[in-house]
């Protein structure tokens, strides 16, 4: 059976400083990350083999194939393991500013501008009730992206929905530097957005 790892931060804990603090990214990765992805190997390891030789992309987005006694698990610590790879590398250093190229066109098209995106985007994530996450999607069925909340790990792989940029807005992200503050975070958190990124992972899903 294929064990998972613990995927990389490509770049060191403090390099989102000020916006996100090193030791929140240090407990965030090596506890929270690690714990999802532990959890994930625990609850394949009670699967089928004809879903344990699946990868877990695969597996997230056919989540009713796997049996009732693990679907819970799966769908909680597969999405935190597959959604914290997307987070790290949705973030850089330096990032922040807005997005080109083709990207830049379908967030027009779908929100009007990119001003109206990200207000959008802002105010429905911070809002977002307990634990969860705000991303933008692409959706392959209207061939546009979306913005769509998702409630603790659940990834939008789940709903057919190819994740492109998510903002992590569980109490860990944030809680040391920002407290209560979740808006704070989120206005902070543009700051560090890597939009190099998330235009690859769109093109990507297009194809
Ligand atoms: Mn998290």
């Amino acid at each position: 059976m294929k064990k998972y790892e613990l995927p990389p931060v490509p770049y060191s804990y403090d390099a989102l400083e000020p916006h996100i603090d090193a030791r929140t990214m240090e407990i965030h990765h090596t506890k929270h990350h690690q714990t999802y992805t532990d959890k994930l190997n625990a609850a394949l390891e009670k699967c089928p083999p004809e879903i344990q030789e699946k990868d877990v992309l695969e597996i997230l987005s056919n989540i009713g194939q796997v049996p009732a006694d693990q679907k819970g698990a799966i769908n909680f610590n597969g999405g935190g393991f597959d959604n914290h790879r997307i987070f790290w590398n949705n973030m850089k250093p330096n990032g922040g500013g807005e997005p080109g190229g083709s990207i830049a066109d379908a967030i027009n098209t779908s929100f009007g501008s990119f001003s109206e995106f990200k207000e959008k985007f802002s105010s429905t994530t911070a809002l977002i009730q307990g634990s969860g996450w705000g991303w933008l999607v692409y959706n392959p069925s209207s061939k546009k992206v979306e913005y769509k909340s998702m409630p603790n790990q659940t990834s939008p792989r789940t709903e057919g929905l190819v994740p492109v940029l998510g903002c992590d807005v569980w109490e860990h992200a944030y809680y040391l530097k920002y407290q209560n503050k979740r808006p704070d975070y989120i206005s902070a958190w543009w700051n560090v957005v890597n939009w190099d990124d998330a235009a690859s992972r769109f093109d990507k899903a297009k194809q």
